[in-house]
């Protein structure tokens, strides 16, 4: 078994193919908390490993979902987390720069990483910088639509699609 905070060998777990399940509390993320102050929420999962193309990669899937604070009216606002990513973990940005475009790349600085480093990183990646309610959604109390519009570091329409699927 391994912590959730334990530095992985990602080298190792990748030629074993060793896959990794977790549950996690949003709250004890402290990375991802100094960027989303008072998120709460939980996700769960699984990590599998892996070699593709000559990298170390970490297929992830989630489910779950997140509490924000709504930037119009101060309301929770709900974030389901549901879906899969497919990760490369880098030991350098220059690696990062060579990886394919269907993975994200990952930092893993000295082929280490922990689960709970690698979901900071992706939940960075995927909540809303801003998290709104959407226009019009009846739990939102603002009165008045918001002048500033959803920053995201990336769409949410590709965690949706793979939802899909
Ligand atoms: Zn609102």
């Amino acid at each position: 078994m391994h912590g959730p905070r334990e530095p992985l060998d990602v080298d190792r777990l990748s030629q074993e193919g060793a896959a990794v399940s977790f549950e996690c509390d949003l709250s004890g993320l402290a990375p991802l908390r100094s960027v989303h102050a008072g998120i709460t929420g939980r996700i769960q999962g699984r990590v599998r490993f892996g070699r593709e193309q000559g990298f170390a990669v970490a297929e992830l899937r989630m489910q779950g979902s997140a509490l924000q604070q709504c930037q119009r009216c101060l309301g929770p606002v709900r974030m389901t987390l549901d879906g899969e990513a497919r990760i490369a973990l880098v030991g350098s940005e220059e690696e990062g720069a060579r990886v394919p475009a269907e993975f994200e790349p990952v930092l893993a600085p000295a082929g280490r990483i922990s689960i709970d480093q690698l979901l900071t990183e992706e939940l960075l990646l995927t909540l809303p910088i801003v998290p709104l309610h959407a226009q019009g959604e009846a739990g939102c109390k603002a009165q008045q639509p918001a002048t500033r519009e959803v920053e995201t570091h990336r769409p949410f329409a590709r965690l949706a699609e793979l939802v899909k699927r």
